[in-house]
């Protein structure tokens, strides 16, 4: 019998000759592929001149049931590529669970690494690339959305982050009201006819976007906190927070701006005072 395998296999994340030789090949050489939307992925597989003769949906709505039976044609011996709309496949994408399907049946798993905008928005940001996160999307609502950037909010690495563009100013009001006047680039449309990366502290990306919006596929990516050593101590947090108690501000809002100017939770300005008292 015949040792089947699942490949994942990047795909363009705008432009088609991004779409590399080793990918074309690996879709040609595949029994089956999964991809999360058929007329997408047959528009793309033509224009490379590709015939798939099976093509199956593996998308948010099936992925568990679906992840199952690709494992298993995959253990049956049959070399199954998974492709996304674009980009990578698991990122930010259905993919993780047939990998981890694939892994527990004994399964081979391969990659043709292509394209993602995370990295793409990232390397050309003008932010540090050496250490990064990638949040994917923020959570929609928004008081999830907060408390998800409080939890970032003390986070030194760069943080890397998808957004839809009706949601972009949402999110650029809360990054910048929770993490304060830091620099941020906007990667836009990125390998498309207009691709723009903008760049400012994340307040000026907010009022850019409010006078000339921002229209397509965007990555938001932020400079993260400062280095725990180049924060203040906790005599400087206390004294901060009690000269704004003094302008009139009350206690709980004069930790929360203490400790978002800080990048240090409000629990250290809290501790801070607490042992002044
Ligand atoms: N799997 C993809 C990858 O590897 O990048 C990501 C898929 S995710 C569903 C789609 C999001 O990726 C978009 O909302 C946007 O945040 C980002 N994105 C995709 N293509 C992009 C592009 N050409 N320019 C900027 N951002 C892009």
């Amino acid at each position: 019998m015949s040792v089947g395998k699942l490949v994942l296999v990047g795909t363009p994340i705008g432009n088609l000759d991004d779409m590399s030789g080793r990918a074309v090949q690996a879709l040609k050489d595949a029994d089956v592929i999964a991809c999360e939307d058929t007329r997408r992925t047959r528009k793309l597989l033509t224009h490379f001149g590709i015939k798939a003769l099976d093509l199956v949906v593996y998308n948010d709505v099936n992925e568990h049931a679906q992840a199952t039976a690709l494992a298993e044609r995959a253990l049956a011996g049959a070399t199954v590529a998974l492709v996304s709309d674009a980009g990578m496949p698991g990122i930010a994408d259905p993919g993780y669970r047939v990998v981890v399907e694939c892994v527990a049946a004994g399964v081979l798993v391969d990659v043709v690494p292509g394209p993602s905008a995370a990295i793409a928005a990232l390397s050309i940001s003008g932010l540090p690339t050496d250490r990064f996160v990638f949040e994917g999307f923020l959570p929609r609502k928004r008081s999830h959305r907060v408390d998800r950037i409080d939890v970032l909010a003390t986070e030194e690495r760069t943080l890397v982050l998808y957004e839809s563009p009706h949601r972009l100013e949402a999110a650029l009001e809360d990054l910048a009201a929770r993490l304060g006047p830091r620099r941020a680039a906007l990667a836009r449309e990125l390998t498309k006819l207009y691709g723009e990366v903008r760049r400012g502290t994340i307040e000026e990306l907010l009022d850019d976007v409010r006078e000339r919006g921002a229209r397509g596929e965007i990555v938001i990516v932020v400079e993260g906190a400062p280095a725990r050593t180049e924060r203040p101590t906790p005599a400087e947090l206390a004294e901060s927070a009690r000269r704004l108690m003094d302008t009139g501000l009350d206690r709980k809002d004069a930790m929360s701006e203490v400790a978002r100017a800080a990048g240090v939770p409000r629990r250290d300005v809290f501790d801070a005072l607490i042992d002044e008292e």
